[in-house]
């Protein structure tokens, strides 16, 4: 019964202020990191770069060849630790050297690897792209250990997650165990974020449980069965969510930055102005930096600025995983100020002296 775990938001539309208080006593804060869960994809993108995209039976020669860690799971899992959070994923990959690689990689990016399997005799997910001159490109995937990510393994780490915590999931994985671990999140009254990408149809259950959906317009438009045209299209879109059982929607604009949609509140919160060199990856990075401000209990609409920051900071460099902003970059973007950084991308000086002293004044 859908209404069993049916809950207000937690955040609550908030005033968003210019100076984000939330987000600086998040910063300073002594409590404990707060802590994610990912349970999604993880794959290994193998791109060639080349003049024209090869047609059936052609061979293009000529290209550039290069590989970079991928998948959404494993992209939002990085972005939220890089964002600040303490993030744990849990996902499956083969027992070949890809996976090797790519647990190491995401060890070395801080995110806790040991709700990640290793499937036996199978070959973790890879995606092959041709990228030609133009930017198009042309897609592979072959899912792999993705596929068998099952609901048994994904539970156990979701309960394991307290009312402060946040689930982020998305549908590259089986949607059995995408529903196991919203279940398992819900049941320990944890948020969940679930990312609708790539579109398909989804169960009223499954989004009935869901305390923040986070479709781009495509996605939003596959979902709702509605069109997505002007304000009033991005509105019956998300009302229409809504009703299917969503508590928040948050409908992702590319460059316009984000719609907002609750029962009680809606609106769009601009993305912030950059020169975008490369949006791979730009969906990914909102969902990794949402989840790390909703675990630090911002706002929701607070928490969608520090999410389109992030986002923004990633267009304007190549690739998914490698263009994930440091917190510390993202707080320099809301604040209109370049902050120093240390080695780890934290930033050397707070904001707390100058919030401190205006807020205690
Ligand atoms: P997806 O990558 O899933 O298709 P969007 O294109 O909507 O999703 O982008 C996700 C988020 O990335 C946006 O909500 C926005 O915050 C940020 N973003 C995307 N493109 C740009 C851009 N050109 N300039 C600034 N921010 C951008």
């Amino acid at each position: 019964m859908a209404c069993r775990h049916r809950r207000s938001y937690t955040g609550g539309p908030g005033r968003l202020s210019r100076r984000l208080p939330v987000l600086h006593e998040t910063v300073t804060s002594p409590a404990r990191s707060p802590r994610i869960v990912v349970v999604g994809s993880s794959n290994t993108d193998m791109v060639v770069r080349v003049s024209s995209l090869p047609r059936p039976g052609e061979t293009v020669i000529g290209g550039t060849f290069f590989t970079a860690h991928g998948g959404k799971g494993a992209n939002q899992a990085v972005a939220a630790a890089r964002a600040g959070g303490t993030v744990a994923l849990i996902a499956c990959l083969g027992d070949d050297s890809l996976g090797d690689e790519t647990l190491a990689a995401l060890a070395a990016e801080g995110v806790d690897v040991g709700g990640v399997r290793r499937a036996a005799g199978t070959r973790s997910g890879v995606a092959l792209i041709f990228v030609d001159q133009r930017g198009e490109n042309s897609i592979a995937v072959a899912p792999g250990a993705n596929a068998l990510l099952a609901p048994e393994h994904v539970a156990p780490g979701a309960a394991l997650l307290s009312p402060r915590d946040v689930l982020l999931t998305q549908l590259e994985t089986p949607l059995e165990s995408v529903l196991a671990a919203v279940r398992a999140a819900s049941d320990a009254d944890a948020q969940v974020i679930l990312n609708p990408a790539p579109a398909r149809d989804l169960p009223d259950e499954l989004l009935a449980l869901v305390s923040v959906l986070t479709p781009n317009e495509a996605e939003a438009v596959r979902l709702a069965g509605v069109s997505v045209d002007g304000e009033h299209g991005l509105e019956d879109a998300a009302m229409a969510l809504l009703r299917r059982g969503a508590r928040a929607v948050v409908i992702t604009l590319g460059a316009a930055g984000a719609y907002v949609a609750t029962a009680e509140h809606r609106e769009t919160i601009p993305g912030h102005r950059v020169e975008a060199r490369d949006t791979t990856g730009a969906g990914d990075v909102f969902n990794g930096a949402l989840a790390v401000a909703l675990a630090e209990r911002m706002p929701l609409r607070d928490a969608v600025h520090f999410a389109n920051a992030a986002a923004a900071i990633s267009v304007t460099r190549d690739g998914a995983q490698p263009a994930s902003p440091r917190r510390a970059e993202i707080l320099a973007l809301l604040e209109g100020d370049q902050l120093p950084l240390d080695d780890a991308g934290r930033a050397t000086q707070s904001f707390q002296s100058t919030e401190h002293a205006e807020r205690h004044a």
